[in-house]
């Protein structure tokens, strides 16, 4: 799929990316974005090209597969069959590969759970612990508590669009959440919006509602 987005990865992340040393959960999301985004997608392609000429120079004997990040790519565009379950609700079409994947584990059966009028998430497993791995599902035109963020948040959007008050998020877009960063999502009026996000902490809400709600965002309840 090819589309301008407006909101990316940073070059550090598409590096790691590249590398094979970013975490499991960011690397989802990352996939998820290079998804939608071409920019992103040649980026990590000329990474690549860049890793193996280095893997060559300093392992002349070794193999080098050029065609390797093509092939991992022509893997990942797949038409992957669609989610039989009944408790998927959802319509997935046009969801990245490995997203599909993911949710076509038995584990991951997304159990959506509301967490206000406007808002449901369903938790993901993804094998790591460092980030809390997650769909959020906004109704068309739902406002969302207010909120910041205790870490980094990642956040790809899968299907429609959100705002706040920095800006449209639009799907494919990778949106990058800094701890103390604070935001109220609305959902936009034509349909409702789906996020891929992994946090590295349970949010804090500063509205009342929000603080009422606090318990139930947590992905993971402990
Ligand atoms: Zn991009």
């Amino acid at each position: 799929m090819t589309k301008f987005l407006n909101h990316h990865p940073s070059s550090e992340m598409l590096v790691e990316f590249s590398a094979g040393t970013l975490d499991t959960a960011t690397s989802i999301c990352v996939s998820a974005h290079l998804h939608f985004c071409k920019c992103c997608r040649n980026e990590v392609a000329r990474l690549n090209e860049i890793g193996a000429q280095l893997m060559y120079e300093a392992q002349p004997e070794a193999i080098i597969d050029n065609g390797l990040f093509d092939k991992v790519m022509a893997q990942i565009d797949q038409p992957q069959p669609a989610v039989e379950n009944s408790r998927e609700k959802t319509d997935i079409s046009g969801f990245p590969t490995h997203v599909n994947k993911l949710l076509n584990d038995a584990q991951n059966t997304p159990v959506w759970k509301r967490l206000s009028s406007s808002m449901e998430v369903a938790k993901l497993f993804t094998g790591q612990s460092k980030f809390e791995v997650a769909l959020h599902k906004i109704c068309a035109g739902g406002v969302t508590p207010k909120h910041d963020h205790r870490g980094l948040e990642y956040t790809v959007v899968l299907k429609g669009s959100f705002s706040d008050e920095k800006s449209v998020y639009t799907q494919g877009d990778f949106i990058i959440r800094e701890p103390g960063d604070v935001h109220q999502p609305m959902g936009a009026k034509n349909g409702e919006c789906i996020c891929l996000s992994a946090r590295e902490a349970p949010i804090k809400l500063k509205s009342i509602l929000g603080l009422i709600l606090n318990p139930w965002l947590r992905v993971n309840p402990s």
